[in-house]
C-alpha cells in the first residue's frame, strides 16, 4: 500500500505517517527529513538544498528529486510506504505515478501557524514567524492545487486534522479501509 499525506505545514503530517506507517506495516518517509539530513551530512547536494529549507521555500524538483528518489524507489519495491511530504508539486505527482491513495489533513491556516510556531523540535524553520507564514503561502500556491488533481481521480480522502492525533489517525484508517 502507498499512502500520501497531503496537508499545510502543521497539520500533523509526520505524527500521523509514523503511526499509519506502524499500523499498516510499512515504513515512513519524510522528504523533509530526507532533506535535512542531506544537509546534515554537509554533501555538495546538501549544501545546495540548504538555502531552500532555510528560506522555508519549496526545494527545486531536480534537487528533491536527486535526494529522495533513491529512498522511494527502494520502498516502492519493497512493498509501499506512508509519504509524507511528497508530492508538493504537479511535477512531483507525476514522478509519483498514479496507484497511491491521498489523505488531506484539512486544517486552518492560523491553527496550523500556532502548531508551528509552539512546536519543540528545534527545527530553525518553525522558529521564525516570517519563515512559518511563507511556508503556509507556498503550500497554497504549489501543493494544494493537487487536492484538485487527486480529488478529480476520486483517490483523495480528505480528514478534519483539528482533532487529537488519535481521533485523526482512527479517521485516517477508516478513510483508507472504505472502498473507493
Ligand atoms: P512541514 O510540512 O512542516 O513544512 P517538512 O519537513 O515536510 O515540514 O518540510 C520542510 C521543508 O523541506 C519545506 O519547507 C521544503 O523546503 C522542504 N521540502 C520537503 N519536502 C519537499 C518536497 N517534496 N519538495 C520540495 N521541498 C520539500
Amino acid at each position: 500500500m502507498r499512502i500520501v499525506l497531503l496537508g499545510a505545514p502543521g497539520s500533523g503530517k509526520g505524527t500521523l505517517a509514523g503511526r499509519l506507517a506502524g499500523e499498516l506495516g510499512v515504513p515512513h518517509l519524510s522528504t523533509g527529513e530526507l532533506l535535512r539530513a542531506e544537509v546534515a551530512r554537509n554533501t555538495d547536494l546538501g549544501r545546495r538544498v540548504a538555502p531552500y529549507l532555510e528560506e522555508g521555500s519549496l526545494v527545486p524538483d531536480d534537487l528533491t528529486e536527486a535526494v529522495v528518489r533513491p529512498t522511494l524507489d527502494r520502498a516502492r519495491a519493497g512493498g509501499g510506504y506512508v509519504l509524507d511530504g511528497y508530492p508538493r508539486t504537479i511535477h512531483q505527482a507525476r514522478a509519483l505515478g498514479d496507484d497511491v491513495v491521498v489523505v488531506h489533513l484539512a486544517l486552518p491556516d492560523e491553527v496550523a501557524r500556532g502548531r508551528l510556531l509552539s512546536r519543540d523540535e528545534g527545527r530553525a524553520d518553525d522558529a521564525d514567524a516570517a519563515v512559518v507564514d511563507h511556508r503556509i503561502a507556498v503550500y497554497h500556491d504549489e501543493t494544494a492545487p493537487l487536492l484538485d488533481l487527486y480529488g478529480r481521480r476520486g483517490a483523495l480522502i480528505t480528514v478534519d486534522a483539528d482533532q487529537p492525533p488519535d481521533a485523526v489517525a482512527t479517521d485516517v484508517l477508516a478513510g483508507v479501509a472504505r472502498p473507493r
